[in-house]
């Protein structure tokens, strides 16, 4: 390849990403071959599922991410030799045999962005500390029949 070359993407998302995608990868990248290096520049989104981390519910997120990363004109191996390698190199390979894949960019970039502590919504309630019911809804109502402590000493008091 040389020169500028543009890439559209609609494949199903590679393993190694630690999450689940329920769709497919769409993008647009656009590839500028400079000296030694390739530069990618464009957009990615896929549907991924996530769990809330306050309520557990599992959502479908879009990760819409944008794309600017410098490449190597360099084999695609095995994920775990090119973390190895990005990590001295900082470029992610996207060659595979003589054409270009860019499975790796789109893996690293994937597992990049997927949130650390995903919400279903971002004033999500999270549970219930005594049922642990989703408090989505408003006030639980698991606490209404609960005797106060109080009260049953009242009444077991003998008058
Ligand atoms: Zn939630
Ligand atoms: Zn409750």
């Amino acid at each position: 390849m040389g020169g500028r070359r543009r890439v559209e993407l609609r494949d199903p998302l590679c393993p190694g990403t630690g999450v689940e995608a329920v769709g497919l990868v769409e993008g647009e990248i656009e590839l500028t071959h400079g000296g030694s290096s390739v530069s990618a520049r464009g957009w990615l989104r896929v549907p991924i599922r996530l769990e809330c981390s306050r309520c557990l519910v599992e959502f479908v997120q879009v990760l819409q991410i944008s794309v600017n990363e410098e490449c190597a004109l360099e084999q695609v191996d095995t994920p775990e030799a090119q973390l190895i390698a990005r990590g001295k190199e900082g470029q992610i390979p996207i060659l595979n045999e003589e054409d270009v894949d860019l499975s790796e960019l789109v893996r690293q970039l994937v597992a990049m962005e997927v949130p650390s502590r995903p919400l279903c919504r971002d004033d999500c309630a999270g549970l219930c500390p005594r049922c642990g019911r989703p408090l989505s809804s408003g006030p639980c109502p698991c606490g209404e029949d609960e005797i106060d402590p109080r009260w049953s000493a009242l009444r077991d008091l003998k008058l």
